[in-house]
């Protein structure tokens, strides 16, 4: 799986930052934030290093599915029955600040609108 060394999520996925694990397959990976902004804050990553979802393409379609759907499945796991709020914050103006993509899996509070 293609890394990079001074990534802080790859030093995750690889296992040199030890995370708790909430979820993992092949493919993707799910941990909790270190700065949670909800009762249930969680990140979920690609193994494979991508900066941000901008740096996607449609040949990556089927794994950006299965982030989703894995994320859908962690928020069963979760018990967020009553919703919860996904956000992949994207370059300086998405407010990204780890450049390897996430989605946030936010729930247990209800999400107001619009975000900051
Ligand atoms: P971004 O601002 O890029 O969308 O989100 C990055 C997230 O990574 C932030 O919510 C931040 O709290 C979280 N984060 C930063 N460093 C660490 C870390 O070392 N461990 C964990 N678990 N989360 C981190
Ligand atoms: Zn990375």
């Amino acid at each position: 799986m293609p890394t990079v060394s001074d990534c802080l999520f790859c030093k995750i996925a690889s296992g040199a930052i030890p995370v708790t694990r909430l979820y993992e397959d092949e493919q993707v990976l799910a941990f909790p934030d270190i700065r949670p902004q909800a009762p249930i804050h969680i990140l979920v990553i690609p193994r494979q290093h991508f900066a941000s979802l901008a740096h996607t393409n449609a040949a990556d379609s089927a794994l950006l599915g299965h982030l989703l759907s894995a994320t859908a499945e962690i928020a069963r796991q979760q018990g967020l029955a009553k919703g919860y709020r996904l956000v992949i914050n994207t370059g300086p103006d998405g407010g990204q600040t780890v450049d390897h993509l996430h989605v946030h899996l936010l729930g247990a509070r209800h999400m107001g609108w619009p975000p900051g």
